[in-house]
């Protein structure tokens, strides 16, 4: 299997957020797959967020090893959080609470600046902690959408664990091309050994 790095994983989960929670495999019950966190240090966080436009290219900003823990807590309050709605029950009040504390965090550190005849929130360029803070708004956007909220699937596929909004409402894996190809794959091994 190949190694996944922030540069190259896949992106589809469909909102910042979720592809933050995608950042790593998880097993069925949600534990971890050794050596699948693309999130290893601060270098790989400042490329994801990069990647995902969160950090600008000229300023970078330097993420230290107690921002890297609290994002990566971040990370497992959302997982908590989104599987439980992707399996239609509340997401449990701990993970709400986590997921509350940054979001009250970025409000407060969130500047209100004009351009281009409008005004946005948003973070100091060199604020390490905006890549959070742009996941933990996000997430909170997802939250409060009904709409969006109910098409959050958690993908089925042995040892994925990845969630995505289902857009088109027929999309039943993470990806075709991994998850559906490979349950294809382990249905037609079944029915060989079956046959045989
Ligand atoms: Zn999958």
């Amino acid at each position: 299997m190949r190694i996944q790095t922030a540069q190259t994983i896949r992106l589809l989960g469909g909102s910042l957020a979720l592809d933050f929670v995608n950042s790593v495999d998880r097993d069925e019950t949600g534990r971890h797959r050794q050596g699948t966190d693309v999130l290893v240090d601060s270098g790989a966080m400042i490329q994801w967020g990069r990647r995902l436009g969160v950090i600008g290219q000229r300023r970078r900003p330097l993420i230290d090893a107690r921002e890297l823990d609290r994002s990566l807590e971040l990370r497992e309050a959302l997982y908590v959080a989104f599987a439980a709605v992707a399996e239609r029950r509340a997401p449990p009040r701990g993970s709400l609470e986590r997921i509350e504390a940054s979001y009250r965090e970025a409000v407060q550190a969130s500047e209100l600046r004009w351009g281009s005849g409008h005004a946005r929130i948003g973070w100091a360029a060199d604020d390490p902690r905006r890549v959070r803070y742009a996941v933990v708004r996000d997430a909170v956007e997802l939250l409060g959408d009904a709409e969006r909220l109910a098409r959050v699937k958690l993908c089925p596929g042995h040892n994925c664990g990845w969630l995505f909004l289902n857009t088109s409402g027929r999309q039943r894996w993470c990806s075709m091309e991994t998850c559906g190809s490979r349950a294809k794959m382990r249905r037609l091994y079944q029915r060989r050994r079956g046959a045989s």
